[in-house]
Order: C-alpha cells, then sequence, then structure tokens
C-alpha cells in the first residue's frame, strides 16, 4: 500500500515512511493511494473476531511493509484487557471498546478505557508499539516535542512510556490544567518523559514548539518528532472501532448503522469515513461540534472558514475548542473527487493572509451538489446543552458522560432514523472533567479505583518561562 499527498506534488511513499513525519513535503497529508475494499466474505468473518483480531485483519490491508507475524505481535501488544480496564463496573474490559445500549436503538461506545481515560489513547497506544519497532529496526531515535491542554499530552506520554529510542518533551500551561489532568501527567516516573510547565497559556506553549520546530538546524541535530492528529497511523488506528461498533450494534450485515462524533480536528469521524469507503454499512455519519462549530457550518452550508485563534471559544469540552480542523483535508480531497489540485486551490485560499485567515465557498460548484453521497450531518452543542445532556443521560438511563460525549449525544438525538441504530461515541470519560460534572449533577464524577489518590503521588515537572531559547536548551541537555 503506497501513501500520496492530498496536494500532489509529493512522492508516494510507504507506510513506515510516513509513520515517523507529519505533513508530506508538499503541505498536505497522506492517505492511501486507493482505499481498500471489505469483501461480504470478510464482513461476515469479522463479526465474530475479538478486537486484537479485528484489527489486525483492518491493519494489515493498509501496513504492507510490516511482516504480518510483527505487526501481529504489535497488536496483540496494543490492544490486551490489561491496557483497557479502566471500564465500566459490569463492563468486559476484553472487549476494549464495550458497547453500552441506553435504550433500543441508542449506544454508546466506549472508546475511553485506556490508560489516559480518553479515545486517543485508541490510536495513540498503537502508535507507540510502532515507533518503538520502527526505530530500532531503523537503529534511530527520536525526540517527540509537543504542547497539551490536556488529553493528547497525557495520552502521548503513556504510548511513549518506557520506549527505547523515544523521549518526550511535553509542554503544558502552569496551572492551567485540572488537578486530576496534571496527576496523570507529571506523576509518570519514565526516565524518558519530560513534563515541561510553561508559565503562560496553550498558545504561548505551541509557539514555543513551532519556534523549535521551525528551527530546521535544531530539529536536525535533535531529531525532533511530533504526534499530531494528522499523522496517518493514528487515523489508521481509530477505523477498526467503527467496525468493531457496527457489529457490536447489529445482528446481521444487512443492516446499516449511524455513528456520531463530537468532533474537534476531523481525525475521528475522518476514520469513520474511511471505514464508509471500505465498505462499512454506514447510513450516516453525524458530526458534532461544541460552539467551535467551523465543521457544522460546512456540512450544512458548504462554506469553510477556519476561525482565528483568538475567535476560538474557550468551552466546557475543551478538547474540540479548535478553530481550523487540520483533518479536514482528507476528507476534502476525496469530495473534489481526488484532484490534488482542485486541494491546492481550496487550501491556497485556507492559508491566504486574509485577517481572520481564509477559506473556501462550495455554494454553486458540483461539488456542494456530490456533498451528500458522502452521508454526513451534523449539529452543535453549546454548555447549556452540555449541562442537560449529562443531566438527562444520568437521570434516564443511569450512565454518567463526559461534556464531550454529551455534545456527541445532543446531535445525535436530533438525527436518529427508524430502523437505523445510533451510536453515538464516547471520546473520555467524566473524571477528567469533573468540574462540568459537578456543575451538571451536583456531584463528584465517579473514577476507576485505580486512580483514587492520583493527585497525592509524587510529581516531576520543570517550570520554566514562556521563552523558546531556554526550552531548546533543555532539550539539547537531555536529548
Ligand atoms: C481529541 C478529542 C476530541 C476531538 O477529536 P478529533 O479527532 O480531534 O475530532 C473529542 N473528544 C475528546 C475527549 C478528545 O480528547
Amino acid at each position: 500500500m503506497k501513501y500520496i499527498s492530498t496536494r500532489g506534488q509529493a512522492p508516494a511513499r510507504e507506510f513506515c515512511d510516513i509513520l515517523l513525519g507529519g505533513l508530506a513535503p508538499d503541505g498536505g497529508l497522506y492517505l492511501p493511494e486507493a482505499y481498500p475494499q471489505v469483501s461480504r466474505a470478510e464482513l461476515d468473518e469479522w463479526r465474530a473476531l475479538p478486537y486484537h483480531a479485528l484489527a489486525l485483519r483492518v491493519l494489515e490491508k493498509f501496513i504492507t511493509d510490516i511482516p504480518a507475524c510483527d505487526l501481529k505481535t504489535l497488536v496483540d501488544r496494543t490492544y490486551t484487557a490489561q491496557a483497557y480496564r479502566w471500564c465500566r463496573p459490569g463492563r468486559d474490559a476484553a472487549d476494549i471498546t464495550p458497547l453500552t445500549t441506553l435504550e433500543p436503538g441508542l449506544h454508546l461506545l466506549e472508546l475511553s478505557n485506556g490508560p489516559t481515560l480518553a479515545f486517543k489513547d485508541m490510536a495513540m497506544q498503537l502508535l507507540g508499539n510502532l515507533f518503538e519497532y520502527v526505530l530500532d529496526k531503523r537503529g534511530e531515535t527520536i525526540n517527540i516535542l509537543g504542547a497539551t491542554s490536556g488529553d493528547t499530552g497525557s495520552a502521548a506520554e503513556y504510548a511513549m512510556r518506557g520506549k527505547h529510542g523515544v523521549k518526550v518533551f511535553m509542554l503544558s500551561p502552569h496551572g492551567l490544567m485540572s488537578d486530576f489532568q496534571r496527576a496523570q501527567m507529571y506523576s509518570l516516573p519514565d526516565a524518558n518523559i519530560f513534563n515541561i510547565a510553561i508559565r503562560g497559556m496553550f498558545d504561548d506553549c505551541q509557539d514555543i514548539v513551532k519556534a523549535a520546530s521551525n528551527d530546521a538546524a535544531f530539529k536536525a541535530q535533535y531529531k525532533i518528532g511530533a504526534v499530531n492528529s494528522i499523522n496517518w497511523a493514528r487515523v489508521a488506528a481509530q477505523i477498526v472501532y467503527y467496525f468493531k461498533g457496527y457489529f457490536a450494534a447489529t445482528r446481521s450485515n444487512d443492516e446499516q448503522v449511524a455513528f456520531a462524533v463530537p468532533s474537534g480536528n476531523f481525525g475521528n469521524i475522518c476514520a469513520g469515513h474511511v471505514a464508509r469507503m471500505m465498505g462499512l454499512p454506514i447510513a450516516k455519519l453525524v458530526l458534532a461540534t461544541n460552539e467551535n462549530d467551523v465543521l457544522d457550518e460546512f456540512f450544512r452550508t458548504g462554506v469553510y472558514r477556519p476561525r482565528a485563534t483568538a475567535e476560538t471559544h474557550v468551552t466546557s469540552s475543551p478538547s474540540m475548542d479548535i478553530s481550523k480542523a487540520s483533518n479536514f483535508e482528507r476528507f476534502a480531497f476525496d469530495l473534489a473527487g481526488r484532484d490534488a489540485a482542485v486541494v491546492r486551490e481550496w487550501w491556497a485560499k485556507v492559508e491566504s493572509a486574509q485577517p481572520n485567515g481564509g477559506g473556501f465557498d462550495l455554494r454553486g460548484t458540483p461539488y456542494l451538489t456530490r456533498l451528500p453521497e458522502f452521508r454526513f450531518a451534523s449539529g452543535t452543542s453549546s454548555h447549556a446543552d452540555r449541562l442537560a445532556t449529562i443531566r438527562a443521560a444520568f437521570e434516564k438511563y443511569g450512565v454518567m458522560i463526559d461534556p464531550h460525549t454529551a455534545d456527541g449525544l445532543k446531535v445525535a438525538l436530533a438525527h436518529r432514523e427508524a430502523g437505523v441504530p445510533m451510536v453515538v461515541l464516547e471520546t473520555a470519560q467524566p473524571v477528567k472533567f469533573a468540574e462540568t460534572l459537578r456543575e451538571a449533577l451536583g456531584r463528584e464524577p465517579s473514577r476507576p479505583r485505580e486512580l483514587e489518590g492520583i493527585e497525592a503521588l509524587p510529581q516531576r515537572v520543570e517550570v520554566m518561562e514562556a521563552d523558546a531559547g531556554a526550552v531548546k536548551a533543555f532539550i539539547a541537555a537531555r536529548a
């Protein structure tokens, strides 16, 4: 399987060659040159498989440059009941992504039972094992530099902890994460994990990462890499649970399913799009946003208008607070009939230096006419909706959900169709967002017993000023 760039001006590469990099050299994102197809016979066979075996079947269609036995070892080591044991009482951890039925035809697919209690573990845990394997093979090392406001940084650290050849330098805003998120990251004892708390905001952290990554000499000398959400391997790993969720919510492969996806960077729902393109019977992909509604606006109107960072709302579903959706270009490539020249034209507009950033408008073009073929629906959710949905889920179904999942459920309810099961992707556990849970329910969210008291564990963190030079010196001394 070869991978091509959405901008069409980079050579086709194998999976392992694009694994450790970010964007393609022409500024585009990598996608398979053609989507592998799943036959009816395969679907029939896959229906009965446990998660790790299903993951291997799906991933071996995308990863053809790792020997099958090695890939099997990596996948088996990733998707274990032990790693995904943080599930609700009474669930079977061996399911990895158990399905909870709220009422007939309405389900939650639990994707947040991994070590950091957010769905990002589903892909990041595999990425950790893939990175270690490829670096060992090539005798190389990497220093991952990132900025986080919570979920991504902890998922990356738990995926890379103790891995040969990998060090992680993770910047977070000093004093701005929740006590729980701080405890999760800063209590890791592993020698290859470095937490740096910056006196500033998340944007200051991100600016430092950009400054260091744009310094080509520094980047090359210290082998600086990233694990951001445009990484194709993350999307590939996320395709698996759409298959798992489909099988869990249906009895036969003649049925169709709708998925509702709390969305930010369009990574999670992009995996659903690819699953549908492979032939999984998905009736509809329901995209849910919070107050940051760039993507809802696109699917309702055909206008893509990324916002300036300063226009981004700070909300109570913070992992969906994005101003532009970095994975959206992958979908746009398919919408453009895989015509890279069209994508280049659209993104020339997106990247044009208008005051609030550019964008493109598909009204009156054949692309907007074609959009319904891709079977997306969308909607938004506000803080008040989020609180009301958390409350309703608790009162009606006895289930506590996190604010992001609440956004998904709120929008899902507006898009149900008779005879089509609706599967809402649960992207985090409520304990990560205790403040909003208290506001909605007037009580503390439940947490897995093993995590009682993690706030009291010793923490390792270096507090630094928002100064790229100082951070680079810190990395240079430890890389
Ligand atoms: C990252 C994240 C999202 C958004 O996912 P995308 O792939 O960026 O669309 C939603 N919910 C939670 C809890 C997250 O951590």
